[in-house]
C-alpha cells in the first residue's frame, strides 16, 4: 500500500504557489489510481496553518507541518532536515514535490539519506497496470519515456507548468506538528537579501500565454544596409509591455554580446530556447527574426499554436516548424501590431 506524501513549502506569504497545487493535482492523480493509497501532505514554512487551511477540501487525510522561523528561507541543510523528519513521520513511499529551485536542490539528498531514489523533471504520474509510473522526457525533449521504480521512497519532482493545478477547496485542516531540532551546524547559512531584476525587467514570465520569440534577425543588416537595433528594442520592449509575453530568443542572439557585437539590452542567455536552452511551456508562440533551425525549435516542443516572422520563405518555420509563417519584415509587422495593440487599449 502506498502512502503518497505531497511535500510542499510556503511563499514568503505563507500560501502556496501554483507549482505546489500542480504536485498535489499530480499525488491525487495517483491516489485515485492507485487501490489502497492513501494520500497525505506534509509543509514546511514560518506557519504552515493557512497553506494547509487554503487546501483542507483535498482529499488527503492527514496533514504534517515544520513551522518556524528556521524554516522561512530557502536553505539546504533546514529544509533537507525538514523534508527527511516529514517524510519518516508520514511514513511515506512516493513523495510528489514541485520542482521549485528550492527543493529541487534538497529532495534527491533526502532520497539518498531515507535509501530511495528521486527522479527530477516529471512532466506526468500514471499508472502502469496497478504500478505508480512516471513520464520525462530525454535528449533535450526530443524521447518521452514512462518509468517505475520499485525503490521506495520514490521522490518525484514535478515540473512546474507541466500540470493542471488543483482547484480544492479551503478549509480548516488538523495539522500535525513535526519538531526539527536543528543543530547550530544547520543554521550556518543566512539569507541576507534578496537580488532581483525591476519586475519591468523581468522578461521570463512561465505563467504568459504567449512565448515571444527574437532572433539574430533583429540585429542584422536590413534592406538599407543598415542595422536598426535602438528600433528594434524599442519595438520588442512595446511588445512585451502591452502583450504581457514572455521573452525568449535565440542562440545566435544571445550569443551575440559576448562576441562583443550591438545586442538587445534586456536579453540574456537564460532567454535562449532550444536544444542547449530551455523547453518553455506556452499556449502560443511567435518567432521573429530567427530561422528556425531544429537546435532551436526542438526548445518549441511544448509551444501548442507556433506562428513566425521571417522574411525567408525557406527557412526552417517553412518546413514543418510552425503552423504560419508571414514572409515579412517583422519590424514592419510588430510596428503595426504595437499601434494596433495601443489603439485597443
Ligand atoms: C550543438 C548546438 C546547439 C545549439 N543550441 C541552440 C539552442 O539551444 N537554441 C538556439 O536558438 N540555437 C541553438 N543552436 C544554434 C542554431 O543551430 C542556430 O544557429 C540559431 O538558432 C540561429 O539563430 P537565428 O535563427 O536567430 O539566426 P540566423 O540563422 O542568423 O537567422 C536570422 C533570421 O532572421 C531573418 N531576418 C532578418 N531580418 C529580418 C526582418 N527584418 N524580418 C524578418 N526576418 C528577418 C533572416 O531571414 C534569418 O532567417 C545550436 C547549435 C548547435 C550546433
Amino acid at each position: 500500500m502506498e502512502t503518497i506524501l505531497v511535500l510542499a513549502h510556503t511563499e514568503a506569504d505563507g500560501s502556496l504557489a501554483k507549482s505546489a497545487r500542480e504536485a498535489l493535482h499530480a499525488a491525487r492523480t495517483l491516489n485515485k489510481s492507485l487501490a489502497g493509497s492513501s494520500l497525505v501532505v506534509g509543509l514546511v514554512g514560518e506557519n504552515v496553518q493557512a497553506a494547509a487551511d487554503s487546501i483542507a477540501a483535498c482529499p488527503a487525510t492527514k496533514y504534517f507541518g515544520v513551522a518556524g522561523k528556521d524554516f522561512v528561507q530557502s536553505r539546504y541543510a533546514s529544509d533537507a532536515a525538514a523534508a527527511e523528519a516529514i517524510c519518516k513521520s508520514a511514513q511515506a513511499t512516493i513523495v510528489v514535490a514541485p520542482a521549485t529551485s528550492r527543493w529541487a536542490r534538497v529532495l534527491p539528498g533526502v532520497a539518498q539519506r531515507l535509501g530511495g531514489r528521486a527522479d527530477t523533471h516529471v512532466t506526468g504520474v500514471t499508472d502502469a497496470g496497478g504500478k505508480p509510473a512516471i513520464n520525462r522526457w530525454y535528449y533535450r525533449q526530443r524521447m518521452e519515456a514512462t518509468l517505475t521504480r520499485a525503490q521506495r521512497p520514490w521522490f518525484i519532482l514535478v515540473d512546474p507548468g507541466s500540470q493542471t493545478a488543483c482547484e480544492c477547496g479551503a478549509g480548516t485542516a488538523k495539522v500535525e506538528t513535526v519538531t526539527v531540532n536543528l543543530p547550530e551546524s544547520c543554521k550556518r547559512t543566512t539569507v541576507v537579501g534578496i537580488r532581483e531584476p525591476k519586475a519591468d525587467a523581468q522578461t521570463i514570465r512561465p505563467d504568459a500565454e504567449l512565448l515571444f520569440v527574437t532572433g539574430a534577425g533583429w540585429t542584422k543588416k536590413q534592406a538599407d544596409g543598415q542595422t536598426h537595433v535602438p528600433e528594434a528594442e524599442k519595438l520588442i520592449r512595446g511588445f512585451l509591455q502591452v502583450s504581457r509575453a514572455s521573452l525568449g530568443s535565440s542562440k545566435s542572439l544571445v550569443d551575440l554580446g559576448g562576441e562583443g557585437q550591438a545586442v538587445l539590452s534586456f536579453l540574456s542567455h537564460l532567454n535562449q530556447i532550444g536544444q542547449t536552452g530551455s523547453t518553455p511551456r506556452h499556449a502560443k508562440g511567435l518567432s521573429t527574426c530567427c530561422h528556425g533551425e531544429e537546435p532551436h525549435t526542438v526548445g518549441w516542443r511544448f509551444i501548442n499554436e507556433r506562428r513566425a516572422i521571417s522574411l525567408d520563405p525557406n527557412c526552417g518555420w517553412a518546413r514543418g516548424k510552425a503552423d504560419v509563417l508571414y514572409v515579412a519584415d517583422a519590424f514592419a509587422v510588430m510596428g503595426k501590431v504595437n499601434e494596433l495593440l495601443a489603439a485597443k487599449k
